[in-house]
């Protein structure tokens, strides 16, 4: 994937195409209900105009992002496709997000009343959906408050000052498929749903779907599903993704030095490894700055000359160490991280369960000091593509 005059130290490869691909194959498994790509925290670390024109060009009907200013960068980078802002904002923030079109979210009267007061400022209806809190106790109405939240919604859109666009909850267990919570909380939407049109609200839009919904129990997938993990290749489901989805980032660092040390050489912070033989040390010049774990020691492991190697002894800010025993291994050689797994490297899913996480912190983690590069998207965008 890189040529051999790359003198980069560490950098993020991100296969646009495979965010492209991913959402168009999802949205033919969907059985027709429109897709919302999450790009929020930067993609999952993958670029969040990037990846954002990448799964429009795959045909994503909606962008799903968390802060008003990630909204306001896809329409800055020319998106024009709706997006929704998944959580309560500052207030603030609103005017901006009203100017823009962009879809808030509301789950308190109070919220909704100042939506609508910054719609009043900004001359312009809002765009909200208003959120059913259905049993993940984070944000959202419960049962309690929604009949309120409606009225204050209905009271606003009477006025002038918001279009109820949606209508939307977010599942507790969805990575535990069978889990009773699951069942549950979908029948507990389609009531708050019902009560809300009833009460006369005619949304575009009813969703409570993620990745791990959409993939595992078809009647969450309602209108639309909202997919992060998808499509990037990940998912919080035990073992990851299914193979039809293809992992877009891969991380790789060029080893800084080689030298080989006797046997009984303590190794990295702390001597937690200790060489049992003569061997060779290749230094890697990626650390916890950089989003590897400083628990990955041990038990993550690296591929380079197409085998996997562990991490030696404590990785440090800036740089860790691999022992690679007597594989003749050279300054500058690369070393992959994680990758789609196609080649034998590490995928991101295998350090999220060698770190008893979930591959999403590992991505999102990787930080910004490593440059992500998009080398191949450029030449393939399909028919549609936003331009940058
Ligand atoms: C992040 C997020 C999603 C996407 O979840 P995935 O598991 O990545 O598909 C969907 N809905 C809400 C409310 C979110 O915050």
């Amino acid at each position: 994937m890189n040529g051999p005059g790359d003198t980069y130290h560490a950098q993020a490869p991100v296969d646009l195409d495979a965010i492209a691909r991913n959402v168009a194959v999802l949205r033919r498994r969907m059985n027709g209900s429109q897709v919302m790509a999450v790009v929020k925290a930067d993609g999952y670390g993958h670029g969040i105009t990037q990846a954002g024109q990448a799964a429009v060009a795959g045909g994503a009907d909606w962008l799903g992002v968390v802060h008003v200013a990630e909204a306001l960068r896809l329409r800055q980078a020319g998106i024009t496709v709706p997006v929704l802002c998944l959580m309560a904002l500052a207030e603030d923030e609103h005017p901006a997000a009203i100017t823009a079109g962009v879809d808030l979210t509301a789950g308190t009267v109070p919220l909704v009343r100042q939506i609508a007061a910054a719609a009043a400022g900004a001359g312009r209806p809002a765009r909200l959906q208003l959120k059913a809190d259905t049993g993940l106790s984070r944000g959202g109405a419960t049962r309690a408050e929604w009949p309120a939240v409606v009225d204050a919604a209905l009271a606003a859109q009477a006025d002038g000052q918001l279009q109820v666009t949606g209508l939307w909850s977010h599942f507790a267990c969805a990575d535990e498929p069978g889990h009773p919570s699951i069942a549950a909380q979908l029948a507990r939407f389609g009531e708050a749903a019902d009560y809300a049109e009833k009460a006369g609200l005619t949304p575009e839009v009813r969703h409570i779907a993620n990745t791990a919904g959409a993939l595992t129990f078809p009647p969450s997938r309602l209108d639309l599903v909202r997919l992060g993990g998808a499509i990037y290749g990940l998912s919080t489901l035990p073992g990851g993704a299914p193979g039809w989805l293809r992992p877009a980032m891969t991380l790789t660092a060029r080893l800084a030095q080689v030298k080989r040390v006797p046997p009984g050489t303590g190794v990295s912070y702390g001597h937690r490894y200790v060489t049992t033989a003569e061997t060779t040390l290749g230094l890697v010049p990626l650390g916890y700055a950089d989003g590897v774990p400083r628990g990955a020691a041990g038990r993550a492991l690296v591929q380079a000359r197409g085998c996997r190697w562990p991490i030696a002894g404590t990785v440090c800010m800036d740089q860790f160490v691999v022992d690679f025993g007597d594989e003749p291994v050279s300054a500058g050689d690369e070393v992959v991280l994680f990758g789609p797994g196609e080649d034998g490297e590490p995928t991101a899913q295998e350090w999220g369960e060698a770190l008893g996480t979930i591959s999403y912190e590992i991505v999102t983690g990787i930080g910004s000091r490593v440059p992500r590069t998009y080398a191949s998207a450029q030449a393939s965008e399909p028919e549609g593509a936003v331009g940058a």
